[in-house]
């Protein structure tokens, strides 16, 4: 469960932006893409629709189409995998790390490379970091893209480094339920120039010239390179979108703090595993909270009882390869039985920024009731 949390930044924002009279993309999109640059150290920044857009947009830029293959974790959301078939590439899943790392493993991407594979994207689950070294090393070792699907991890990092800033292009999302939102929307982040016209002619119909660019008498027509979509932010999101991005360090803060606190109320011999390291817990967005019930069979009457108490429990994620419209998978007879251990026994319980100490102690109260009841 999260919570979105407004305050009169957000509402002056969507006012001010409503009192200029100007509401599709123009001069907030521009800060706000901007500041988002700035934020996460990229040359570049371009806000689109919604998360799903910006990984869509980042295959096409990256010339990634029909015949290719791009590798890519089953635990994540469905939206990964079908931006993949978008551009008619194939998903090919790879295998998580283990019980304690449910990020995608570097053995596993290494074992799935083909000839026909162009391009790898990672994950960074829950807001944790992927091994970005060593999976920046093999993927340029052997010529191949690499995205980051960064929609759990702004403001997260790895040794000290963004998120998002250590692929060929970084993809955010800013659903109502992520660590920042604009309601719906998102953002790629790149630092190649090319990469970065590419993926702007796409968001808006491929056409040389904006609306906002002739309003400003920049131009009269506008020719049309390659086919392109309507994937533009408006300007009442993006304002949305700067407010929330002024309070990400702060939010993600106290969904780091929480995520501590809560670990630690939990830690006392229930049988339950913690993913990742208290250790990683500094560089990580603290997206949500996961916890696996060792034994699986027991999590409908885990989120029942939870649901009876007034706490709102989920599952992050049943894994695609096993969802009907990905049933051709697996292509060539490989399992992931960690990923569906893993699936099996996820739930997802409460996190976000004004979650309070009265709140963490009630559903970890809940939690240890369930086992000793
Ligand atoms: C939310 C999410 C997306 C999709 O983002 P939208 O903005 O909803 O399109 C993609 N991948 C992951 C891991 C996500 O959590």
């Amino acid at each position: 469960m999260s919570k979105t949390c407004f305050s009169d930044a957000e509402y002056e924002a969507v006012k001010r932006v409503l009192d200029s009279g100007w509401v599709t993309m123009g001069p907030e999109t521009h800060a706000f893409e901007k500041e988002f640059a700035n934020y996460l150290g990229s040359e570049h920044a371009i806000a689109v629709s919604s998360g799903t857009a910006a990984l869509h947009l980042s295959l096409l830029a990256l010339g990634i189409g029909p015949g290719d293959e791009v590798i890519l974790p089953s635990l994540t959301f469905v939206a990964t995998a079908n931006a993949v078939r978008y551009v008619g590439a194939v998903p090919v899943f790879a295998e998580i790390s283990g019980l304690n790392d449910w990020n995608i493993s570097v053995g596993s991407i290494e074992s799935k490379i083909r000839p026909a594979t162009a391009g790898v994207i990672v994950v960074h689950y829950a807001g944790f970091p992927c091994q970005m070294d060593k999976i920046q090393t093999l993927v340029k070792g052997r010529g191949l893209k690499l995205i980051e699907d960064a929609a759990h991890a702004p403001g997260a990092f790895f040794n000290g480094k963004a998120l998002g800033a250590w692929g060929d292009a970084g993809c955010f999302s800013f659903y109502s339920n992520k660590n920042m939102t604009s309601a719906e929307g998102g953002m790629i982040v790149t630092n190649n120039e090319e990469t970065a016209r590419q993926i702007s002619l796409l968001r808006s119909h491929g056409m040389t010239a904006l609306t906002w660019d002739r309003h400003l008498g920049h131009c009269f027509s506008y020719d049309v390179l390659r086919t392109g979509f309507n994937y533009r932010i408006d300007e009442l999101r993006a304002s949305l979108g700067k407010a929330q991005l002024a309070k990400l360090n702060k939010n993600n803060r106290r969904r780091r703090e929480l995520t501590r606190s809560m670990r630690s109320e939990l830690n006392v011999g229930l049988p339950i595993t913690f993913p990742f390291s208290d250790g990683m817990i500094s560089e990580s967005g603290c997206h949500i909270f996961p916890i696996l019930l060792d034994d699986s069979q027991k999590r409908p009457a885990f989120m029942e009882h939870m649901k009876h108490l007034g706490i709102q429990t989920s599952i992050h994620y049943p894994p695609i390869h096993k969802f009907t419209s990905y049933a051709d998978f697996p292509s060539e007879g490989s399992q992931l039985p960690v990923t569906e251990l893993v699936a099996a026994g996820e739930v997802t319980l409460p996190l976000y920024p004004s979650m309070t100490d009265k709140d963490l102690a009630f559903v970890c109260q809940a939690v240890k009731q369930f086992y000793s009841g």
